[in-house]
């Protein structure tokens, strides 16, 4: 697995590890973090899974009136399917909701609980990531209505964010914790994938454009990924 040491986290690793695990969910928005996350358990699979497959239920649950988040969310699945043949089986699940933010964690809970009580799980991986953690990140608000900067985050030295804890009476994993998206950068780069994984997922999270390249998602990727779309990128 990848190993990099931004100044501002000594020591950090980011580890996955699948060995016990016979199935597993996460939710795939069609953006980078969840791409990479799901890249991650896809690449343990085929590390510590030898000799069975591993089940891998990923969970869509766009915003109210975003109508490419399960489009971007497909792509990035049939690329891992592609990428793991024999050593994952992905089952993509959708859940359509017309209410707000908020309520979509409730969904993801919901699902959480069941997976977990019909014993269809072992594990639950939350793909969140730092917020930028360096002074060279820009963010302008657009002068309209968007979605604000996630404080739960935000990095706080003395208290790193938990990687792992029970819910369920499954593993609720958070490997990404600690890492904000330069790191999310290198791992593609070090893949061979920085600029395939751009054509395969949006980070906006406009409901009028598929990149407004102005909302804090869209600059967090320029920030990191040096573009914000694959439209900038030289397919040369
Ligand atoms: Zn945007």
């Amino acid at each position: 697995m990848l190993e990099t040491k931004p100044a501002y986290l000594p020591n950090q690793t980011v580890q996955i590890d699948v060995s016990s695990y016979h199935a597993v969910a996460l939710t795939v928005s069609g953006g980078l973090d969840s791409a990479s996350l799901l890249h991650m358990i896809c690449s343990a699979a085929q590390t510590q899974h030898r000799d069975k497959v591993l089940k891998i239920y990923a969970l869509t649950i766009p915003n109210r009136g975003d109508v490419v988040c399960g489009y971007y969310a497909s792509l990035v699945i049939d690329f891992m399917k592609s990428q793991f043949i024999g050593f994952v089986e992905i089952e993509h699940i959708t859940k359509n909701i017309d209410q707000s933010g908020e309520y979509k964690t409730v969904v993801m809970e919901e699902f959480q609980k069941e997976y977990a009580e019909k014993k269809l799980i072992d594990a639950f991986f939350d793909g969140v990531t730092l917020n930028p953690t360096s002074n060279d990140f820009q963010f302008v608000p657009p002068a309209k209505p968007y979605i604000e900067r996630m404080d739960h985050r935000d990095y706080h030295p003395d208290e790193p964010k938990f990687e792992k804890k029970k819910a369920y009476r499954i593993d609720y994993c958070r490997p990404l914790a600690n890492v904000d998206k330069r790191y999310i950068f290198q791992y593609f780069k070090d893949h061979g994938l920085e600029e395939k994984i751009q054509t395969l997922t949006r980070s906006c999270t406009s409901t009028e454009k598929v990149i407004c390249g102005e909302c804090w998602w869209c600059a967090e990727r320029t920030w990191a990924f040096g573009s914000h779309d694959f439209f900038s990128i030289n397919f040369s």
